[in-house]
């Protein structure tokens, strides 16, 4: 047996036999043809690009339907790297000039685009150059340089090895057979996880260099809630995760059973629970899943996805998406939160030796204002449709607040005048995730219509400790005692002052914790569209009496492993089907 360890990026449990893909990548011999022969190279490489350009569409239009308009616009910037006049002129050089074959030249240009792109040590770009390489191996197909690895023709469950996957391949996986894939290379914000999470299917990416040592196993597994690819397990191990998979499988049968019941308490109390997303197809997992409405819509996610910067009409699109989707149901809007690792285009971001407490998120956001100005204006178009509400991210001093409300009023004016429909009277609301914002919280809670603490950052900014460094990974609780108390004094200024509250960061993801939150005071979550029905079935199991006692009880311990053995404890005597081996 062989474990190896890499980066979740989709959750679920996989148990499968392997399917490895080019262990060994290919490589295209160099291939200089006659004078006379240069003419049917320029045809065949034309034939090739035509080809591949319908496909693209294709996949453009498929995943579209299936993964939503955001997923499917990767295929339309590939369609465009495609047709890059740069990339043609570079290829018919070659070509004419120096008498490269067709697959030559494709294979010389596109490798050297996607290893300056890996160069530029952004993982942003880095995540591109496979955009890059899809293509390349998209077009080597077509000219018959490689073979295509019999991933259409399966008839039995696989799990997909390779050394990467590339997002039309992800894309276009049968999902009748494929269960679940790995992959040596990739980050958790490539465009390939950003499919493989649309389409639910298991995966863990970066492991690392493992092929050569996996040729022809039997059975391997997929954890894809905690980064794990096993490979000829045990039969102890295999034992474990058919039970957990058996488990989960059934779980969530059940608990979808209840997705439509309302997320209410044994004595009655109606907790408001709300879904996380970052695109717009993800609204109709919510829906299904039973949210009460959109607690944080990250947009950023628009900017990430694709290759150029969204203009206010992309905005507004995405926007309409989601809250007609919705149907009433309120939708809280976050406004950017770009920089440290979610990075933005190129002309935005730049080296800062400390990006997590460096120009991010709103501090970005007002000192560009040709980015955050298209944003706005869509918002208040939007807000026309539903029931929306704006928030904004970061929030650490209230001339920041102000700056921020003061451009939406601008906004709103220019509106006006152009006579273009929009609602101005739109809650605005910030989130609650630096502890400056908590010390002075009495002061923002006269400027704003309601709180979303974001616990993710903090305990990030609260414990010192960078949310995305694996080596201190282990520091990072938003159960720790100092967190949870700024989490209370928190709570209790919204108490003080009636301002709305609610808890959008993971921790009200895990059910235990949630129930902490409960306890706490707090009555408004929004998680993870695929944490949804746990969450629901632990309010539904609990009164706020027993939360209030939990509450008490934790307020006593000292450290974070101290509140979560608790919590666990608390949460398998209160919902035991929740309480996974
Ligand atoms: C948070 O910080 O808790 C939060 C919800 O925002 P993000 O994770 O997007 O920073
Ligand atoms: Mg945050």
């Amino acid at each position: 047996m062989l474990e190896l360890q890499g980066i979740p990026v989709s959750p679920g449990v996989a148990i499968a036999s392997a399917l490895v893909l080019d262990a060994d990548g290919y490589r295209i011999p160099r291939c200089i043809v006659p004078a006379a022969d240069v003419d049917d190279e320029f045809a065949r490489l034309r034939e090739a690009v035509d080809v591949v350009s319908e496909q693209l569409e294709q996949s453009r239009l498929e995943t579209t339907a299936t993964a939503g308009r955001q997923t499917g616009d990767i295929f339309a910037a590939q369609l465009q790297m495609l047709h890059d006049p740069r990339l043609h002129s570079e290829l018919e050089k070659r070509i004419g000039e120096e008498r490269q074959s067709a697959a030559f030249a494709v294979s010389g240009v596109l490798h050297n685009y996607a290893s300056a792109l890996q160069k530029l040590e952004n993982p942003f770009l880095a995540d591109r150059a496979q955009d890059v390489l899809d293509i390349e191996r998209q077009l080597l197909t077509q000219l018959g340089a490689v073979t295509r690895q019999p991933l259409q023709d399966l008839n039995e469950p696989v799990i997909v090895l390779s050394r990467m996957l590339t997002p039309s391949e992800t894309a276009g996986l049968n999902r009748e057979f494929v269960k679940g894939f790995c992959t040596e290379i990739g980050g958790p914000g490539g465009h390939t996880a950003i499919v493989a999470k649309g389409l639910e299917i298991p995966a863990v990416v970066g492991i690392g260099e493992f092929l050569p040592v996996i040729a022809g196993a039997d059975c391997v597994i997929v954890d894809g809630d905690r980064g794990r690819l096993i490979i000829d397990p045990t039969e102890e191990v295999l034992e474990h995760y058919r039970q957990r998979a058996e488990y989960r499988r059934s779980l969530a049968q059940r608990l979808a059973q209840q997705s439509q019941l309302p997320a209410t308490t044994t004595d009655g109390t109606r907790i408001s629970l709300n879904a996380n997303i970052e695109f717009p197809h993800e609204t109709a997992a919510c829906l299904q899943r039973g949210a009460d409405g959109i607690g944080l819509y990250r947009t950023e996610f628009l900017y990430l996805s694709s290759d150029e910067e969204p203009s206010e009409e992309d905005h507004y699109q995405a926007y309409a998406e989601v809250i007609e989707q919705m149907n009433g149901r309120p939708v809280v809007i976050r406004t950017l939160d770009l920089g440290a690792d979610k990075m933005g285009h190129g002309k935005r971001s730049q080296e800062e030796n400390n990006p997590f407490l460096g120009l991010r998120s709103i501090r970005l956001s007002l000192r560009n204002l040709d980015l955050f100005r298209p944003q706005l204006r869509a918002v208040l178009r939007a807000a026309a449709l539903g029931d929306v509400r704006v928030m904004f991210p970061l929030i650490t001093t209230i001339a920041e607040l102000r700056q921020a409300r003061m451009l939406l009023n601008v906004v709103a004016e220019d509106l006006k005048e152009a006579g273009i429909p929009f609602r101005s009277d739109l809650p605005v609301g910030m989130m609650v995730e630096v502890p400056a914002a908590v010390i002075m919280l009495d002061h923002f809670a006269c400027e704003v219509d309601f709180f979303s603490i974001g616990t993710n950052d903090l305990a990030q900014y609260t414990l010192a400790v960078d949310r995305s460094n694996e080596s201190v990974a282990d520091l990072y609780q938003s159960s720790d005692p100092a967190v949870l108390r700024l989490i209370q004094a928190s709570i209790d200024v919204a108490d003080q002052t009636q301002t709305p509250i609610s808890v959008c960061g993971e921790m009200s993801s895990n059910p235990a914790r949630a129930l902490l939150l409960l306890g706490m005071g707090v009555r408004n979550l929004s998680v993870p569209p695929s944490a949804l029905p746990r969450v629901k079935k632990a309010i539904r199991n609990v009164s706020i009496e027993q939360c209030e006692a939990i509450a008490e009880r934790v307020r006593k311990l000292e450290s974070a492993r101290d509140v979560d053995l608790y919590l666990l404890d608390r949460l398998a005597d209160l919902a035991p089907e929740l309480v996974m081996q």
